[in-house]
C-alpha cells in the first residue's frame, strides 16, 4: 500500500536525493527530508510519518540520540538507520530502542526497498489492529447505551402499566417521554371518543403557556395527522423552524401514535422549543417503545376505570335495593351482600368477602337452595323461614362466569294475605251456603204446613229453581275465586284415564235421560300429569256437562284421551248446536253465554268454561273449541307430561 510518508533524515544531500529519487517516490511513497539529527526529531515530532529512513552520523544529533529522543517521547515510528561502518556494540544499542532494520551503506535499492516494506507491514497491520479495536470500542459502547436505554424503557414500561390510576399513569408517562428523549417539553393528547377532538391531557414543561388545564382543547395539524395515519413522525433542524406547525412554535418535534390493537387514541409528542438540538432516529424508536406501552396501559385504565364505576353504580343499586341480595363465586364464596340481607339473616361480622356462604349465613333453607344449585345448575326457588317470624321468596340463579345471585324478597305479607284470602273464601262459601239451604229447607217444607194451591206449588217451585240457581252460582263463583288465588290447589301425580272415567261415569244418567250416547276412547298407558284431581275433574265434567247440556237429544258425545309428544290430549266432542265464530273469541269469559233460541231455555251461570280455562292454565296447559253451528263442538285441552326427573 503506497501513499505512505517516510521521513529520510541525512546530512548528505546525495544521499537524501538517492533514496528519496530512486527508492520513495517511484515506488509511490510520500517523502519527507531533514539535513540534520535535530530537523530530523522536530519533524518526526510534527510531522508524524509512517517510517523514518535515518542516518546515525550527523551533525547537532545522532541517529542514536534521535531514537532516544523519540523513545522518550512515547513514539513508536518505525526506524530504518543507514550507515556505513557496522559496529557491533552500536546495533546493540539501536536495537534496544527498537530500530526496525539496520543497513549498512552501500547497498541495493532491493535491499532498502524490501527493508521499507517489511518495517512498514507492520505498521499498517498495527493501524488496521488499531483501527479494528477502536470500532470495537465504538460498537460496545453503543451497544451499552442501547442495553441501557432498554433497561430504562423497560422499567418505565413496567411501571406504567402496572398503573391503573389514569391521571397518574399520564403524568408518569410525559415524565418518562422527557427523561428518555432528553426534550424540554412533552404532552400527550387523547381523542375524544364522541367528537374525536385532539385534548391534552398531560404535560410536561408547558405550565407557563397552559397553566394547570389538564383537558385543553388542541388544533394541532401535526397531532391530527399522526391520529389520522397512525405514523411517528420526526422534525427537527433550527432550519425547519418555520415549517412546525404545530398549535406552537417550535425548533425539534417528535410525535408518536399511541395506537391500542385496532385505533389510535392519542399522541405522545416531546419538542425543543429554545435548544437547537434536533432528535435522532434512537430517540424517535425510544419515543415510540413507550407510547406503545403507554397506549396499552391508558387502555387497560380506561377498561379499570369504567369497570370500577360500573361495579360502584352496581353495588350502590344492590346496596340501597330492598330485597336482600347476595353475590357469590362459583365456589359459593360471598362476593357481595347488601344492607337487606346482612338485615335478614343479622349478619354483623363487618368483612365476609371471600368467605364460604355457609360461614356466613347460618339459614339451613338458603344453603340447601346453594346445594340444590350446585347440583343440577338451574334457577332454584324457595322458601327461606327466617327466624324473625318473616319469610323471604328466594331466586338463586346461577351466572356463568361469576357463580351464583340470589335474590331474595320479603314475602311475609303476602303470606298473611293469602292466609286472609283463604280464611275469607271458606267463611263466604260457608256464610253464602247456609241461608240458601235454609231457604230451600222451609220452601220444600212449606206442603206440610197446609195444602198448597196450584199457583203456590208453581211459586214455590220456582223458588227452588232460583235458589238452585243461585246455590251453583255462588258454588261456581267460589270455585274460580279458589282457583284463580291458587288455594286448594295441591298438585299431585294424576292419572287422566280413571278422572275421565270416574267423571263420565257420574254424567252417563244424564246423557242417557236425553238418549245421547256418551262414548269414551282412551290410548293405553295414557301419561300421568302434575295436577289437581279434583279441579281436573270439575274440568272433564263442565266440559262433558256442557256437550249433554248443548246437544239435542238423541246425539253423540266421545272424550278422547291420547298420549301427544311430551303432553297428554283430551277432547269433548258433541253433535250439537255448536257456537257461532263470533261468540267463540269469548265462550272462556266469566259470564259469557252465546244468546240463541236453541240455548234461551237452558239455564247456566256462564262461569264453567272460565273455570276449565283457569285451572288447565293453571296446570300450565291450554284449551281452545273448534265448533260449527248445526254441526258440533269439539274442545280439546292438553297438559304437560309428568316428568318424574325434573321434580
Ligand atoms: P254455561 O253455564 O252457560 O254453560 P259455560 O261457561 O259453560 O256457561 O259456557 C258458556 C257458553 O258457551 C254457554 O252458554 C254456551 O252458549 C256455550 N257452550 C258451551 N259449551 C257448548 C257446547 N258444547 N255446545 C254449544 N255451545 C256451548
Amino acid at each position: 500500500m503506497a501513499g505512505e510518508r517516510v521521513l529520510v533524515v541525512d546530512d548528505r544531500r546525495d544521499n537524501i536525493e538517492f533514496v528519496v529519487d530512486y527508492i520513495l517516490k517511484p515506488n509511490g511513497y510520500e517523502a519527507l527530508t531533514a539535513k540534520d539529527g535535530e530537523e530530523g526529531l522536530r519533524k518526526a515530532l510534527t510531522e508524524d510519518p509512517d517510517l523514518i529512513i535515518m542516518d546515525n552520523n550527523m551533525p547537532k544529533m545522532t541517529g542514536l540520540q534521535v531514537m532516544e529522543a523519540l523513545k522518550e517521547k512515547g513514539l513508536t515510528i518505525p526506524v530504518i538507520l543507514m550507515t556505513f561502518h557496522g559496529s557491533e556494540s552500536l546495533a546493540v544499542q539501536f536495537f534496544r530502542l527498537g530500530v526496525k532494520d539496520y543497513m549498512i551503506k552501500p547497498f541495493t535499492v532491493e535491499e532498502i526497498l524490501e527493508s521499507i516494506d517489511r518495517a512498514l507491514t507492520e505498521v499498517r497491520l498495527r493501524k488496521e489492529r488499531d483501527q479494528a479495536l477502536a470500532s470495537l470500542v465504538q460498537a460496545n459502547r453503543q451497544l451499552g447505551r442501547r442495553v441501557k436505554e432498554l433497561k430504562i424503557l423497560y422499567g418505565i414500561g413496567k411501571s406504567v402499566t402496572s398503573l391503573l390510576d389514569l391521571e397518574k399513569l399520564l403524568a408518569r408517562v410525559v415524565e418518562a417521554a422527557v427523561y428518555i428523549t432528553g426534550a424540554e417539553e412533552c404532552f400527550l393528547m387523547l381523542v375524544d371518543e364522541d367528537t374525536g377532538e385532539l385534548y391534552i391531557r398531560a404535560a410536561q414543561g408547558l405550565k407557563e403557556r397552559y397553566p394547570q388545564s389538564l383537558k385543553l382543547r388542541v388544533e394541532d395539524s401535526i397531532a391530527d395527522g399522526v391520529v389520522r395515519t397512525g405514523e411517528a413522525v420526526m422534525i427537527g433542524g433550527p432550519a425547519s423552524e418555520k415549517d412546525i406547525r404545530t398549535a406552537y412554535l417550535v425548533k425539534a418535534l417528535l410525535s408518536a401514535p399511541l395506537k391500542t390493537k385496532d385505533k389510535v387514541i392519542g399522541v405522545l409528542s416531546v419538542d425543543n422549543k429554545t435548544s437547537d438540538k434536533t432528535f435522532t432516529d434512537n430517540d424517535l424508536y425510544l419515543l415510540s417503545a413507550l407510547a406503545d406501552y403507554a397506549a396499552t396501559a391508558i387502555e387497560n385504565a380506561q377498561l379499570f376505570t369504567a369497570v370500577k364505576s360500573e361495579r360502584s353504580k352496581l353495588e350502590t343499586i344492590i346496596g340501597s335495593t330492598e330485597d336482600a341480595v347476595i353475590i357469590t363465586d362459583s365456589e359459593t364464596r360471598v362476593l357481595l351482600l347488601n344492607k337487606a340481607a346482612r338485615r335478614a339473616f343479622g349478619i354483623e361480622s363487618a368483612e365476609v368477602t371471600n368467605k364460604p356462604i355457609a360461614q356466613v349465613v347460618k339459614n339451613e333453607s338458603l344453603i340447601n337452595l346453594f346445594i340444590r344449585s350446585i347440583d343440577d345448575s338451574q334457577i332454584q326457588r324457595g322458601e327461606i323461614p327466617l327466624e324473625d317470624g318473616h319469610t323471604l321468596n328466594a331466586n338463586l340463579t346461577p351466572i356463568p362466569g361469576v357463580g351464583y345471585a340470589a335474590v331474595m324478597q320479603d314475602i311475609t305479607y303476602l303470606k298473611e294475605l293469602d292466609r286472609m284470602k283463604s280464611e275469607f273464601v271458606s267463611n263466604v262459601s260457608h256464610d253464602l251456603r247456609s241461608p240458601l239451604t235454609t231457604i230451600k229447607g222451609f220452601v220444600q217444607l212449606l206442603p206440610k204446613a197446609g195444602p198448597l194451591t196450584p199457583l203456590q206449588q208453581e211459586f214455590s217451585a220456582k223458588v227452588l229453581k232460583g235458589v238452585d240457581n243461585i246455590t251453583e252460582l255462588i258454588g261456581d263463583l267460589l270455585d274460580l275465586g279458589k282457583i284463580e288465588a291458587g288455594v286448594g290447589l295441591e298438585m299431585d301425580v294424576c292419572q287422566v284415564e280413571a278422572i275421565i272415567n270416574k267423571t263420565v261415569e257420574e254424567l252417563r244418567s244424564q246423557a242417557e235421560a236425553k238418549r245421547q250416547r256418551l262414548d269414551v276412547e282412551l290410548t293405553p298407558q295414557l301419561s300421568p300429569v302434575l295436577g289437581n284431581d279434583l279441579r281436573l275433574g270439575q274440568v272433564v265434567a263442565n266440559l262433558v256437562g256442557n256437550a249433554i247440556k248443548y246437544t239435542p237429544e238423541g246425539g253423540l258425545i266421545s272424550v278422547r284421551a291420547s298420549n301427544d309428544d311430551g303432553q297428554i290430549v283430551v277432547s269433548v266432542q258433541d253433535t250439537g248446536f255448536g257456537i257461532p265464530p263470533t261468540d267463540q273469541p269469548y265462550i272462556f269469559d266469566k259470564f259469557y253465554r252465546v244468546e240463541s233460541e236453541e240455548t234461551d231455555d237452558i239455564s247456566g251461570t256462564g262461569l264453567g268454561l272460565a273455570i276449565v280455562k283457569s285451572v288447565i292454565e293453571r296446570h300450565n296447559g291450554r284449551v281452545w273449541v273448534e265448533s260449527e253451528p248445526g254441526v258440533g263442538s269439539t274442545f280439546t285441552f292438553i297438559l304437560p307430561k309428568y316428568n318424574w326427573q325434573k321434580v
